[in-house]
């Protein structure tokens, strides 16, 4: 019994200081900024707690932009996509928070808008247009022979870019901002957000 009770005392103590603080790139793309909804994105981080670190508007080059996607530097996509996200300013953030990378991938929803679940940034503010088979294959109701079929002329646009990692979160970070551009502060609602 006493063993029970130091485990109870000492278990939560343990896995609080095992909860990793990560950071993360969140970035509005072009169309976010067009269409008008960088007050609404940033206010679905800001809402859930997370710690703004870093923000600002941008005009990033072609050469950011292929450094940022370079792992998907072979997709028949890509050429597209850069001249997507070099298209208007991007608002660039980076947030801190524990498992943040993790629950903003799930704020922001999947990939593809239409697959997007409703209650997501994409999914509630994004949409997917292609042809009547790209709409078909998008929605997973018909497999396409290959990935070059199914997404040839479908948009990139999804509205908002989250980073997949904790070393890609950090990655990005340091790829979009400069030294001095990112503030250490403390949140005063922090110890209302977590016991
Ligand atoms: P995510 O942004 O959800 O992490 P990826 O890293 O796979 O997704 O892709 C990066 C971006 O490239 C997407 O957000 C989207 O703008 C674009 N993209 C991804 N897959 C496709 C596709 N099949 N066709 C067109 N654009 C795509």
């Amino acid at each position: 019994r006493p063993r029970r009770n130091l485990t109870r005392i000492f278990l939560p103590h343990l896995v609080a200081s095992m909860e990793q603080v990560d950071q993360t790139y969140i970035m509005i793309k072009p169309d976010g900024v067009q269409r008008g909804l960088v007050g609404e994105i940033i206010s679905r981080f800001e809402k859930k707690g997370f710690l703004l670190k870093g923000l600002k508007l941008f005009e990033c080059t072609k050469e950011l932009a292929e450094e940022h996607y370079k792992d998907l530097r072979e997709k028949p996509f890509f050429p597209k996509l850069i001249d997507y996200i070099t298209s208007g300013p991007v608002v660039c953030m980076a947030w801190e928070g524990v498992g943040v990378v993790a629950s903003a991938r799930k704020l922001i929803g999947a990939t593809n808008p239409l697959q997007a679940e409703p209650g997501t940034i994409r999914g509630d503010l994004a949409i997917q247009t292609g042809s009547f088979s790209e709409v078909v294959f998008a929605l997973g109701l018909l497999k396409p022979c290959k990935e070059s079929h199914s997404y040839g002329k479908l948009s990139c646009r999804n509205v908002v870019h989250g980073s997949d990692s904790p070393e890609n979160g950090l990655r990005e970070i340091e790829l979009w901002f400069k030294e001095g551009e990112l503030c250490q502060w403390t949140q005063i609602q922090a110890p209302w957000l977590r016991e």
